[in-house]
């Protein structure tokens, strides 16, 4: 029997131009995800996009697996393919759906014509198939208003397709309708769940790493490529830019008031940050603060670090708590990679009493002892640059 996918497209508010932009990066971004599992075409109708396995060979369930981490699908469904008769649709219906069916309790059918020839009507059709299915499995019953399970009958063009069980898509708009932005990810729980919220809403992540070596490890390092390429299962390869920061952070050391130490540091972060940002077409950066979560994270901290960035910081994360943040990070794999012991360099020369309600005045004062341009030029000009690719 041959089975298909049937997605359905998310964000159907979508009008006109945007829609038919948003449709054809989904397919693309569908054929990149699927490469290497078999060959198969996929074919639109309104809503729906059809993948249809033209080899045996074909991973039906990896590409479900991957399917579930494409933005821009709401819902998807396996279904199978049978030829247009009556006879074959209801063997089949018993057979393909065994499996789901034994789980459920009660269901209801559902049919759809759009080839008016087929010699049965709609409600004909749902008749024959709910009858067969109750003669079946002893243990199902009909309800038309709350079914466990819907079975759906449609005849098209071609085929008849039978069908249940919707699955959960990944939700949000397909990765390259939102344009490019760039992430400052550390190790930690909150800015891979940030970029993978971007991501969600069609945003292409570049990546920016501070790193501070010797005073950070490798393994920080490591761990930052792990995280990446957990995300990068749903936004696609990103670029990661790694910054030699270890020259910056002596000196702000040396030069500037301890209780300063973060604050100037995380201006640093974000200037440079920009200056890669322009180079490499971003039009935005994101972090993942939230507010009040750390010292560096009051509301006068973070306007503080905002007062040097010419482009809009998206902080996806700013209203929710660690608690909701850590639900998002186990459920796309990131937790586990970001609790490993591993120092940032936010955790170097942190001072024991960091400031909470700076004053920007006070630290352009603590700045002016620094040569600020020259080293924000050096540090984005001196980034290591490497492909974090889509592996799964
Ligand atoms: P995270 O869990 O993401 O590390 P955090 O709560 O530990 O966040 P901070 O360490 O204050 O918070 O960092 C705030 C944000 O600054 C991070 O979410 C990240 O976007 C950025 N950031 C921090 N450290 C680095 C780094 N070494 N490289 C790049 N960006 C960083
Ligand atoms: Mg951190």
């Amino acid at each position: 029997m041959q089975e298909i996918i049937l997605i359905k497209n998310g964000e159907l508010a979508l009008k006109g131009l945007n829609r038919a932009t948003f449709e054809s990066v989904l397919v693309k971004n569908i054929k990149r995800r699927l490469h290497g599992l078999g060959h198969f075409v996929i074919s639109r109708s309104q809503s729906t996009t059809t993948i249809e396995p033209t080899e045996e060979a074909f991973d039906m369930d990896e590409a479900v697996e991957r399917l579930s981490k494409v933005f821009g699908i709401a819902a998807f469904q396996r279904a199978a393919a049978v030829e247009k008769d009556m006879s074959a649709i209801l063997s089949a219906a018993c057979d393909y759906l065994q499996e789901p069916l034994s789980q459920i309790r009660t269901f209801k059918v559902e049919a759809k014509r759009s080839d008016k020839d087929f010699p049965l009507t709609s409600p004909e059709i749902s008749a024959e198939v709910g009858g067969r299915l109750l003669e079946t499995f002893g243990h199902l019953s009909v309800d038309v208003h709350h079914p466990d399970c819907v079975v759906t009958v449609e005849i098209r063009e071609r085929f008849a397709y039978i069908r249940c069980n919707q699955i959960k898509g990944a939700g949000g708009m397909p990765v390259g309708t939102g344009g490019k932005a760039a992430l400052l990810i550390s190790g930690g729980i909150d800015s891979p769940v940030a970029g993978w919220m971007m991501a969600k809403r069609g945003i292409v992540l570049d990546a920016i790493h501070f790193a501070s070596p010797p005073y950070t490890s490798p393994q920080a390092e490591m761990k930052v490529h792990d995280l990446l390429r957990q995300v990068a299962a749903y936004s696609g390869d990103i670029g990661l830019y790694t910054v030699p920061f270890t020259e910056i952070q002596e000196q702000i050391r040396d030069n500037c008031p301890e209780e300063l130490f973060t604050l100037v540091m995380r201006r640093f972060m974000m200037r440079i940050a920009e200056r890669i940002a322009r180079r490499e077409d971003c039009a935005a950066l994101i972090t993942g603060e939230s507010v009040g979560q750390v010292a560096s994270q009051t509301i006068l901290s973070l306007g503080c670090t905002d007062a040097v960035v010419g482009m809009p910081v998206f902080r996806p994360l700013i209203g929710m708590d660690k608690d909701e943040i850590i639900v998002r990070a186990r459920a796309i794999d990131t937790f586990d990679i970001s609790i490993r012991p591993y120092e940032d360099c936010c955790t170097v020369f942190t001072p024991r009493h960091p400031r909470t309600r700076p004053k920007r005045s006070l630290l352009e004062d603590a700045e002016r002892a620094l040569d600020v341009p020259a080293l924000v030029e050096r540090a984005a000009a001196d980034a290591k640059f490497e492909i974090i690719r889509n592996e799964f």
